[in-house]
């Protein structure tokens, strides 16, 4: 018997109930709507790279633990775009590990690199399983707000610099940014790699949308910022580049000393995972920049597409810089609160979204604002777009 004055779940966790992107696809499941809400595409990535995984599998490669750190393919392959893309050098033993997907590189990142107490500054609104990752490593997070702006939501460098303390030991940094499509600058960047080395801060970038940035200039990884790389975890995932978020193939790259502490929290969490996938995306890491540029290309067209018609929908659009997610504010339709904006939108519309509010720990500040993916196939957003509009009716 448990003890009916204490509740089962822990304290730590108490606050997080189940995650947004569960409710709001079970939602759409059930309401037969069109899901804008959780980011997945609907169609799979490349062809060549599933048969990869299938022969991978045939061939038994995979089927029995991989090693630790990830087959060494698989490392060598993200050394190797580390490389191709950043100029930054890692060596594929040491300074590597494979995780299950980004979500546990950054469970294990924070696992190991946080005391009880310690805290950590992460911008607000902040992807959902931070705040819970924190929590379960005893840290304490930091918001720093992302504010809106005409051209979209930005970071007040001044608000950064006062929130670390002596307590801050980690930024929790994510550019592209999930769910506002931020892009930090060149210059942002700077002062926040200035920032960490004054205040002698470790540094957790989370990078899985580095192969969507629609500007020229492209992903800048903090790493490659002086005084960065030896202070840097950084994390990647096929997830999104390769359009197989099911297979939970991420990774990390950072110093020996950083890698090692991270694995030693990576083993007692899933030990490995996802063994033939880890050959098919060492193939995938491999692809030509034909592939890399094409995918930026499409979900560029499809940003387009989707920005358009809500704006015609009658929504506020902050048009993404990077990722595949529009931020849009509700209050020109009239509408000031995204949660119930969100769960009557199916009824209204037929379409599911996600509340940015989940996302913020200052919840009124985040209530107008809701937002959409659109990694979905063209005719899929022309048909969400249709739907929306009768919102403006
Ligand atoms: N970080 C961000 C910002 C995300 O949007 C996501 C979802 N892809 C993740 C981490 C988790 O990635 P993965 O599916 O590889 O665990
Ligand atoms: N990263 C995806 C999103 O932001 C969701 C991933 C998940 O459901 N954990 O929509």
């Amino acid at each position: 018997m448990t003890s009916s004055a204490r509740p089962l779940l822990n304290r730590r966790l108490a606050e997080f109930g189940t995650t947004i992107f569960a409710e709001m696809s079970a939602l759409a499941v059930r309401t037969g709507s069109i899901n804008l809400g959780q980011g997945f595409p609907d169609t799979d990535g490349p062809e060549e790279i599933r048969e990869a995984a299938v022969r991978a599998l045939r061939e038994g490669r995979g089927n029995q633990y991989p090693p630790g750190p990830g087959i060494p393919e698989l490392r060598t392959a993200i050394t190797a775009h580390q490389l191709r893309r950043y100029g930054l050098s890692y060596d594929p033993d040491t300074e590597v590990l494979v995780t299950a997907g980004a979500t546990e590189a950054i469970a294990a990142a924070l696992l190991a690199l946080l005391e009880p107490g310690d805290e950590v500054i992460a911008f607000e609104p902040y992807y959902d399983s931070y705040a819970a990752c924190i929590a379960m490593a005893g840290g304490t997070r930091v918001p720093v707000t992302l504010r809106a702006h005409e051209g979209g939501f930005r970071l007040d460098l001044d608000e950064l610099r006062d929130a670390v303390t002596d307590r801050t030991r980690l930024l929790l940094i994510n550019t592209p940014h999930n769910p506002t499509g931020t892009v930090l600058t060149r210059e942002e960047l700077t002062a926040i790699a200035e920032l960490a080395v004054e205040r002698d801060l470790l540094v957790v970038t989370d990078e899985v949308y580095e192969h969507l940035v629609f500007d020229e200039a492209g992903h800048l990884p903090l790493a490659t910022f002086p005084g960065m790389r030896e202070r840097t975890v950084s994390i990647g995932s096929a997830g999104k580049t390769f359009s197989f978020t099911g297979w939970k193939v991420g990774w990390v790259t950072a110093a020996e000393g950083l890698v090692a502490a991270v694995r030693s929290a990576k083993q007692f969490l899933t030990y490995v995972a996802s063994g033939p996938f880890q050959y098919a995306v060492a193939e995938a890491l491999a692809l030509p920049d034909s592939y890399f540029s094409a995918f930026r290309e499409d979900m560029l067209a499809k940003r387009d597409l989707l920005a358009a018609g809500l704006t015609e929908a009658g929504f506020q659009v902050f048009r993404p810089a990077g990722t595949y997610f529009i931020t849009t504010d509700i209050r020109p339709l009239g509408e000031s609160d995204g949660f119930a904006f969100c769960r009557a939108l199916p009824d209204r519309a037929g379409v599911v979204a996600i509340p940015n509010a989940v996302f913020y720990d200052h919840r009124e500040a985040g209530a107008p604002y809701v937002r959409f993916a659109f990694c979905k196939q063209t005719a899929v957003l022309e048909e969400a777009v249709r739907r929306l509009k009768a919102l403006a009716g």
